[in-house]
């Protein structure tokens, strides 16, 4: 089971003696953080318990959208320089007033975004494509082009470098095109402060977003779990990568979970002329560090640092062996 974040509201005589105990005494529990108004009180609890956040009011807590959602940003703990806003493409809408349902528009969508409800049309926001055939086929005007809000990107300082990073917001559309200008933003800053090495923390799957991060790359480092389907998995990420001439590793997560599993998965790299450049054991250290939001190469783990060391000098004489293809390395 996964380890479940908590946040807890008030310090209380009972919280303190039962319910912040309980729930750091359960293993698969982590109090992640406090909302207490009094700030003192907030503090010695705070302090007493180990817990990683404090908040003046459960608004902050609620607030928090971070709470079991992991992610680079978390964990590098960034003081933002800089956002912008990241808008839709178009799709198209309807007036209502201007609309004599003559259902041109309807007929011109290949998308089938348009429908005819009690002789009004609407435009399904979803299924538009943004074509513009019926904003052409309209007789009256009655069809206009819209964009949205869809996200932000950010540009972040931290203590281990720039950090540019976006959020698309929930059931926003086209991540890939987001992903495509962070990336491109992150090549221009490695540029400006003559960084030689651009990491990007792709998303997983072998969709746009994917494509869209690993565009230009030199190598791809290609991280599994041993489950059922790793290897069908890593197998179509690395035909993408193929596709786009991208240089593949592997490195095996929580491997000694299932080490049959991890030894198909090395079996399979082998067959398929892929290194396995680490891999990282299981270990309850991981979610503790996370929870204290730092980065695993801080973990107490002797074994997990081992393995991000072993990890990363591979990458760095992969590298070196590319030589210098571009000014900036991603
Ligand atoms: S813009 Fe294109 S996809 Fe969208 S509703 Fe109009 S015709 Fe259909
Ligand atoms: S083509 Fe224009 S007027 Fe005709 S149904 Fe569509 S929006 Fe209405």
């Amino acid at each position: 089971m996964e380890t479940v974040r908590i946040g807890y509201v008030g310090c209380g005589m009972m919280a303190q003696k039962v319910h912040i105990p309980n729930i750091i005494s359960l293993d698969d529990c982590e109090l992640l953080a406090l909302a207490e108004v009094r700030p003192q009180l907030g503090r010695r609890v705070q302090e007493f318990h180990g817990v990683p956040r404090m908040y003046a009011s459960h608004e902050e807590l609620s607030a928090d959208a971070d709470v079991d959602a992991a992610n680079l940003a978390i964990l590098v703990d960034p003081s933002e320089e800089a956002r912008e806003d990241f808008v839709s493409p178009e799709t198209a809408a309807i007036d209502p007033e201007r609309c004599v349902a003559c259902g041109a528009c309807e007929e011109a969508c290949r998308f089938d975004a348009i429908r005819n409800g009690d002789g009004s049309y609407r435009v399904d926001p979803i299924s538009c494509e943004g074509c513009r055939a019926c904003l052409h086929v309209c007789p009256e005007d009655a069809v206009r082009m819209e964009k949205e809000p869809a996200g932000i990107r950010l540009r972040s300082r931290t203590p281990y470098g720039p950090l540019l990073h976006a959020h698309l917001y929930p059931g926003a559309e086209n991540s890939g095109k987001l992903v495509s200008e962070v990336r491109r933003e992150a090549r221009q800053s490695a540029k400006e402060v003559g960084a030689d090495l651009i990491l990007i923390d792709g998303p997983p799957g072998i969709g746009c977003p994917v494509i869209a991060a690993s565009t230009g790359v030199d190598l791809a480092l290609l991280v599994s779990e041993p489950t059922l389907s790793a290897i069908h998995d890593l197998a179509r990420v690395r035909g993408a990568a193929d596709h786009f001439d991208v240089p593949c590793a592997v490195v095996i997560n929580k491997w000694d979970l299932n080490r049959e599993r991890s030894a198909e998965i090395e079996r399979w790299a082998s067959l398929e002329g892929l290194e396995i450049w680490g891999k990282i054991p299981y270990d309850r250290e991981v979610p503790r560090t996370l929870v204290m939001r730092r980065p695993i190469t801080e973990c107490a783990s002797e074994g997990i640092r081992g393995a991000c060391d072993a990890i990363w000098k591979s990458a760095r004489r992969a590298l070196d062996e590319l030589g210098d293809p571009f000014p900036t390395r991603s």
